[in-house]
């Protein structure tokens, strides 16, 4: 593969991305919330907490989205595979939904903040519906409460399910009016090179979430992005761009991984928009649709 090269500078810097930013969007995939066993990791969870308290000190809005109901539940379930009969699957969410919000609600609480569920389905992300999804979660971001939002993989049948978190988190990202989604995952980012067949492979430090090159890379064989869901990351990342809200894409694992993107440093891949006229107008429209919030309107102008 042709190695990366982004002539172009940067249109904004990492560092007013990630220092001004104040509503944050963090993904969490099921691989970085649970052990090689299927496990919450309730040690990463607790230290997730006490890094989001710190970021919420310093004025950050956060918004998490999680995955790993589904592998979690497996495990409680004791089945070996994952479940493929939709209602395995459903049982399987459920119990790992409830093991997981506990994990979570008592690590927030260990570290004196609260945290509330959202579980949602496709027709939740849509409008007219998703006006009272923002306004719930203004509601408990105004009362100091973390809103942690998932599909609603017990209940709600496949067709009413994005069935990807990535997607959940950019619509959440949209409606919310995010100005940072974070997708952590278990890459460093995207990588010039696949990292399994070139291990030392650096990162793409940032590019335009538009650049076909990404999914090409991300579709082909031996591609540079590690693992199949990188291609989602990409689309999500596309979506999010188009109504102005940067995407940077890191490794959950790296330490104090939201206190060091907050302090500017250079981690993972960071995905912006480049605009059109046309796009800076239909995102005005589409962000008064959802609240003519002027404050937060001031503040996107520069994403
Ligand atoms: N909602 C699914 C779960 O909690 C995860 C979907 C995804 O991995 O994107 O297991």
């Amino acid at each position: 593969m042709k190695k990366w090269s982004n002539s172009e500078k940067m249109p904004i810097s990492r560092s007013t991305v990630q220092k001004k930013s104040r509503r944050w969007v963090i993904k969490i995939g099921s691989s970085s919330l649970t052990n090689s066993d299927g496990v919450a990791n309730e040690e990463w969870i607790q230290d997730l907490c006490w890094q989001i308290r710190e970021l919420r000190e310093q004025g950050v809005e956060v918004i998490l989205v999680t995955s790993g109901s589904v592998s979690v539940g497996r495990r409680v379930l004791a089945s070996e595979s994952c479940p493929t009969q939709p209602s395995a699957r459903r049982a399987a969410a459920s119990l790992g939904q409830a093991a997981l919000l506990t994990s979570f609600y008592r690590s927030f609480q260990g570290t004196g903040q609260s945290c509330g569920q959202l579980l949602v389905s496709k027709a939740d992300l849509q409008l007219p519906a998703r006006r009272s999804l923002r306004e719930t979660i203004q509601e408990m971001m105004d009362a100091g409460v973390v809103p942690v939002v998932n599909e609603n993989d017990a209940t709600v049948s496949p067709s009413y399910l994005l069935g990807n978190n990535d997607m959940v988190a950019v619509v959440t990202a949209r409606i919310c009016g995010a100005d940072l989604l974070l997708l952590l995952t278990d890459q460093k980012g995207l990588h010039e090179v696949d990292p399994r067949i070139s291990p030392n492979s650096p990162v793409i430090p940032w590019g335009y979430a538009s650049d076909p090159r990404f999914l090409q890379m991300a579709k082909g064989t031996g591609s540079g992005m590690g693992t199949g869901g990188m291609a989602t990351k990409i689309h999500a990342a596309q979506r999010a761009a188009r109504s102005g809200i940067p995407t940077l894409i890191a490794l959950a694992q790296e330490e104090q991984i939201l206190l060091q993107i907050r302090r500017g440093r250079k981690l993972g891949t960071l995905l912006l928009s480049q605009r059109t006229s046309l796009d800076r107008i239909r995102g005005i429209f589409e962000r008064w649709k959802l609240g003519k919030d002027k404050a937060r309107l001031a503040l996107s102008a520069w994403a």
